[in-house]
């Protein structure tokens, strides 16, 4: 299925000025796409604090588009134009040196009757046909190394599906954006107000800075400048823990090089087990996440995902916890996510993208860079 990128398509826009408040990895794709049309940008980012992550840093990188539950509507169609932009994306990056790996395939496993109907009806659904999707059987489950989750009936297996390095993806669009002149102010972002005919920047402890347009990709971090403009969107923070574990010593020889033969991620009762070859040591994995409302992580949740319920099998109960770390997703408060939206002329709001905003980031930033050419409406 291949999804143009509108925007590349249209001739030469006039370069308008945009700043960019936050630099995850939504703000950064918006900033980059904006830049490679010409457009002048200057991106503001607040930083964390030591030992603490941004959403985006903190991500696992799963992008599951094909597998989606819907075939039709702003869900599907966001994650089937994001998967086949990620592509694009990754080539034009590698063609300046600056490669992101990317792990083919996903492989959903069904633990109950009713995942096993819900595989049964994506597999035959008529929109899927050309989408390399496949319902794997008990025997060939059985067949791969190291061996999956007790309880597994049956999979789906999504060829296009599979996981994206966050942290290089991080860095990759950051250096092409640093050969474009485009680089990052350091501040928060604590207030909008109007300015000429566009708007200033207000930054906590003084400054400010001005353009046509305002981007607000901050996550969490914008109510502030929402209530700046006597506007509020509802937004709850989730908690996501991860692991990154390595394979015991003692366990036997690997079936393949890499010591693995699953086709990509493995996708178990909404856990994912990432495969990561590229990691030294070469039996390293990435387990998670764990979904906690609210901002404290909690032990036990923790625990319960290692051990996948109780269904974790002995290679996976016996590996050796290398890191841990955590990270908080924007949650929409009763409306679907991501909040795509002009909340004033000439500001865009382009935030709560939730368990998905690694996946998301190529549509958002393409309907932002539209929106912008496509000038302000009048409000
Ligand atoms: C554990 C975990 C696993 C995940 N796994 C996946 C996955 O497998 N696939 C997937 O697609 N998604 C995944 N996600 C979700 C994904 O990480 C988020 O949806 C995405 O990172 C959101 O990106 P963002 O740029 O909007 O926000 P963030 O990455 O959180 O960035 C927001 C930035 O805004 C800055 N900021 C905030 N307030 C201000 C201010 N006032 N002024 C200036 N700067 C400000 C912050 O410093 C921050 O850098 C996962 C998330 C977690 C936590």
């Amino acid at each position: 299925m291949a999804t143009a990128e509108p925007a590349s398509a249209h001739p030469r826009p006039q370069p308008r000025s945009v700043i960019v408040i936050g630099a995850g990895l939504v703000g950064l794709g918006c900033a980059w796409r904006l830049g490679l049309r010409g457009h002048q940008v200057q991106l503001i980012d607040a930083g964390t604090s030591p030992g603490q992550l941004n959403g985006s840093q903190a991500a696992l990188g799963v992008l599951m588009a094909r597998v989606f539950h819907r075939n039709s509507g702003r869900g599907w169609r966001l994650r089937q134009q994001s998967l086949d932009l990620w592509g694009r994306w990754r080539q034009e990056l590698a063609a300046h040196g600056l490669p992101i790996a990317w792990r083919q395939g996903l492989l959903l496993i069904a633990a109950t009757g009713a995942d096993q109907e819900r595989q049964r009806l994506l597999s035959s659904d008529p929109r899927r046909q050309s989408l390399g999707l496949e319902l794997w059987d008990p025997a060939r489950l059985e067949s791969l190394s190291p061996e999956l989750p007790r309880g597994a009936l049956s999979g789906l297996y999504s060829r296009d599906d599979g996981q994206i390095d966050p942290g290089q993806a991080l860095e990759a669009i950051g250096q092409d954006m640093a050969r474009l002149g485009i680089s990052t102010l350091h501040g928060s972002a604590a207030a909008l107000k109007p300015s000429g005919a566009g708007w200033r920047v207000l930054l906590q402890g003084g400054g400010h800075a001005e353009a046509d347009w305002v981007v607000l990709a901050a996550g969490l971090g914008q109510a502030e400048l929402l209530a700046s403009l006597g506007q509020q969107l509802a937004m709850e923070p989730v908690l996501g823990q991860a692991l990154e574990l390595e394979r015991h010593e003692a366990e036997p020889a690997p079936a393949s090089a890499s010591g693995w033969n699953w086709p990509g991620v493995i996708h178990w009762q909404g856990t994912n087990l990432i495969p990561r070859p590229d990691l030294p040591g070469g039996a390293r994995f990435w387990l998670g996440a764990t979904l906690e409302p609210g901002q404290r992580a909690d032990e036990s949740s923790l625990e319960t995902m290692r051990n996948l319920n109780g269904t974790a099998p002995a290679w996976l109960q016996q590996a050796r916890e290398r890191r841990r770390w955590q990270g908080l997703r924007p949650r929409p408060i009763a409306r679907p996510a991501p909040v795509l939206e002009e909340i004033a002329s000439g500001v865009l709001l382009a935030s709560g993208h939730y368990r998905n905003g690694v996946l998301l980031t190529p549509a958002t930033a393409t309907w932002v860079v539209e929106r912008i050419e496509a000038g302000k409406t009048d409000s």
